[in-house]
């Protein structure tokens, strides 16, 4: 008998405690050595850094961090000329060209992972296995778009319809008719630096891959890694004028690249809030409906039974919750757990908290280095504050030793025209793991980009639960821990959420197995590394021959 709900020993799935990675796409053998274990996903890298240790540390010393001038936002209609009259050529090319281009891009990009790796340390901040695990992901968002732009952009015939079984046909018209996708024209893509890399990338490419020409503004904040990214396309092939880099403030470069006339659709991804703004920019514009594909963040939840193992349930929120100091749109914010086990899950999560590294992001024992930036940093903070005063600490700076080294002080950051960025302070901006406890869920009310979580208890009605997250009106990741295999799929499909994770970390969605994306205030869809994904990239055209 289970303390939550009378349910039988009969339907307890007992599940192995899965705390191993479990095999994925297996990697080239040339960069990531013997090591079976090794995946794609954010999941048990270490062994994989530790193959690639020697080149990863020396692309630190040599590679340079590309300095990117701010884009005059005056020079906007002439970058956006170049870019629609670049269309007129590249939307020609067989698409088994442009998806042979990716290719080779992805090829280059695998070759040059170290590199690319440092630079993700440079100047994101990312951990080693971050940095790696980030590479991976956009080498195979080239190579997924690639394959699937090839997939999709072959006309369909468009026969008459016989539904045998029903006894009916459909569609006969005497013509010949057939269902082809095009480009639409230029696209803006506006990016994060969460992942400065496999998002711009994968953005791009999906642009690019369907015959769109692109305008690319990433964030402010990582400019270079993705000037190192189209450099890498134009030498695999990507004609200039098709990938215009602009770098600049959202509200500057942003705007106006939203604003310009033309533009045939935007793909962003970052906050609800500036989505929205996005999205009355474009209603508000003369001319066309552009269409926008936005993927924002959320207020993600795990939902833990009595059933659920206790060890699996930690693996699952460290992982989920801290790694990339919590700077996932995917990550772990609230973890709503059965009153029955709460204690033992949470004296749990605050042993296994203190074995978490909080440090230099270069050094590859790191588990969280920095947040982004000084903004931030005081952002979280203040949340940190005022989560201090409502509710129970449960896991903070001051509650482990190990947490006494992290300085919570910011430092400044070096001038973004710092050449050699081993100068910059790795280790400004540390923000150590916290865990608060609180009383319901309806009180979460932001999205805390940080290494924050919220606990909450429960008991009675797991439906009820779902139902109070749906609530919360984002929807873009769930993890359930359950041992009753029939509860799980109840609850999943309750939940208005994009990606469930069932029984092990929600995060690192990887592409092609796992499409990625959510609903309601966490985006419009269609899923990144998904099967439908670059139908939104294209129109549809039918044609009709009268034969
Ligand atoms: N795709 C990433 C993941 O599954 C999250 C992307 C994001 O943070 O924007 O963890």
């Amino acid at each position: 008998q289970l303390a939550d709900e009378s349910v039988g020993m009969g339907e307890l799935l007992i599940s192995p405690l899965r705390l191993e990675p479990h095999p994925s796409l297996p990697l080239p053998a040339d960069l990531f050595g013997k090591h079976p274990g090794s995946r794609a996903n954010s999941t048990g890298l270490d062994l994989t850094v530790a193959a690639m240790r020697d080149p990863l540390l020396a692309a630190l010393q040599t590679a340079p961090v590309p300095v990117v001038p701010e884009f005059d936002v005056k020079n906007i209609p002439g970058a956006y000329a170049a870019c629609a009259s670049s269309y007129q050529k590249w939307s020609k090319v067989p698409v088994e060209e442009r998806a042979a281009t990716l290719r080779r891009a992805a090829d280059a990009l695998q070759t040059a992972m170290p590199q690319f790796c440092a630079l993700l340390v440079k100047e994101a901040f990312k951990t080693w296995g971050d940095a790696v695990s980030e590479v991976r992901e956009a080498v195979d968002f080239l190579r997924y778009y690639a394959d699937e732009a090839q997939r999709i952009m072959q006309p369909i015939a468009c026969p008459v319809v016989a539904n045998a079984q029903a006894g009916y046909q459909y569609g006969v018209t005497g013509e010949t008719n057939t269902l082809r996708l095009t480009a639409r024209g230029v696209w803006v893509c506006i990016s994060p630096w969460n992942f400065p890399l496999a998002i711009f990338m994968g953005q791009v490419a999906a642009a690019l891959a369907t015959g769109n020409t692109v305008m690319a503004k990433p964030a402010e904040q990582t400019p270079g890694v993705a000037k190192a990214a189209v450099d890498l396309m134009v030498a695999a092939g990507v004609p200039a004028d098709a990938l215009q880099l602009l770098h600049g403030a959202g509200e500057t470069v942003g705007a106006a690249l939203v604003a310009q006339p033309g533009v045939a659709g935007v793909v962003f991804t970052g906050s609800t809030q500036v989505a929205k703004i996005i999205q009355r920019a474009l209603a508000a514009k003369d001319g066309p409906i552009v269409p926008l594909i936005a993927e924002t963040g959320g207020i993600n939840a795990m939902l833990v039974d009595s059933s659920a193992l206790p060890e699996q349930v930690v693996d699952a929120v460290v992982m989920s919750a801290f790694r990339s100091a919590g700077q996932r749109c995917s990550a772990l914010r609230l973890l709503v757990v059965h009153s029955a086990i709460a204690d033992g899950v949470i004296e749990m999560l605050q042993g296994a908290a203190q074995e978490l590294q909080v440090g230099n992001p270069a050094d590859l024992t790191t588990d969280l280095g920095p947040v982004i930036d000084r903004e931030a940093f005081d952002n979280i903070q203040r949340h940190i504050t005022r989560l201090k005063n409502e509710s129970k600490v449960l896991v903070g700076a001051g509650a482990a030793t190990r947490f006494a080294q992290v300085k919570e002080e910011p430092a400044t950051r070096a001038g973004d025209t710092e050449q050699n960025a081993l100068s910059r302070p790795l280790i400004a901006n540390l923000i150590a793991p916290h865990a608060f406890e609180v009383e319901s869920i309806a009180q979460v009310k932001a999205e805390i980009f940080g290494p924050v979580l919220q606990v909450v208890r429960w008991d009675g009605n797991p439906e009820d639960v779902i139902a109070q997250i749906n609530a919360l009106g984002y929807g873009l990741t769930l993890g359930i821990q359950t041992r009753i295999d029939s509860r799980a799929q109840a609850l999943a499909a309750q939940a208005h959420v994009g990606n469930i994770y069932i029984n092990r970390n929600m995060i690192g969605a990887v592409v092609g197995v796992q499409p990625f994306g959510g609903e309601g205030l966490s985006g419009t869809g269609p899923k990144a590394g998904g099967p439908h994904y670059l139908y939104r990239f294209c129109a549809e055209q039918t044609v009709t021959v009268n034969t």
